[in-house]
């Protein structure tokens, strides 16, 4: 089997990281979440944590620069070896420009799915979501809420809401989707990766359902061809 790199794109709040949780198990591959990535340097206060602490809590994009850097020492390691999930990059077109040259590098070809969710949902999705501090599950006020409110039910930590999940932030972290993210979609159209587009106003389960029959039945033409 060919090693796997699939984009997860779409806005804040689209379920790119709920889907990339249950697809790392179907699909086995890593997950990588530049979200994540960033957060944890910020947790641990190194130098570029504290570099991008300011720009994240404001709901701005970190310098391609330094996107670009983690990405390409994460992909090296051991657990990325089959394939791996991007959630939450590339974001800008500089970010796809780069990412297409470090897989064309590896023989990688990428797949594309996108997760199209109504603007309202979304600002509704991320003021409504729960953060456990210690296992990092994430939860719905409405739709997925925890067993006992506001406590995680893995391991019973005081759930938070993420900082820039306050409203005010939220919404300058959509409109710099609109305005760096967006047109990403039209760079993947253009160099033709295969690309899958998807209501992610669904059930979490079914989607990521489908989003593994189009990996499977890519994978197979991809197979066929060699
Ligand atoms: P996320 O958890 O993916 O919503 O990312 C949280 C924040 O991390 C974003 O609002 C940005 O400040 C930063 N970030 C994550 N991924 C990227 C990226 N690919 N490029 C620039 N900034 C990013």
């Amino acid at each position: 089997m060919s090693r796997l790199c699939l984009i997860l794109f779409g806005s804040p709040g689209s379920g790119k990281g709920t889907q990339a949780k249950f697809l790392r198990q179907t699909l086995e591959v890593a997950h990588i979440s530049t979200g994540d990535m960033l957060r944890a340097r910020v947790e641990s206060g190194d130098s570029l944590g504290r570099e991008v602490a300011g720009l994240m809590q404001a709901g701005s994009l970190v310098p391609d620069a330094t996107v670009n850097r983690l990405v390409e020492d994460r992909i090296e390691q051991a657990d990325c070896e089959h394939g791996f999930i991007l959630d939450g990059y590339p974001r800008t077109v500089d970010q796809a420009r780069l990412l297409k040259g470090l897989l064309e590098s590896k023989q990688v070809n990428p797949l594309v799915v996108h997760l199209k969710v109504d603007y309202n949902v979304i600002v509704a999705r991320l003021s409504g979501r729960r953060l456990c501090p210690t296992c990092g599950a994430l939860y719905s006020v409405t739709s997925a809420s925890p067993a006992a409110a506001e406590v995680c039910d893995y391991d019973g930590s005081k759930l938070m809401v993420r900082e820039d999940d306050r409203e005010e932030v939220v919404l300058e972290r959509l409109r710099a989707y609109e305005r760096q993210t967006a047109p990403v979609l039209d760079y993947f159209r253009g160099v033709g990766y295969p690309f899958l587009e998807i209501d992610g106003d669904g059930q979490p389960q079914a989607i990521a359902g489908q989003i593994a029959k189009f990996v499977e039945g890519r994978e197979k033409i991809g197979n066929a061809k060699v």
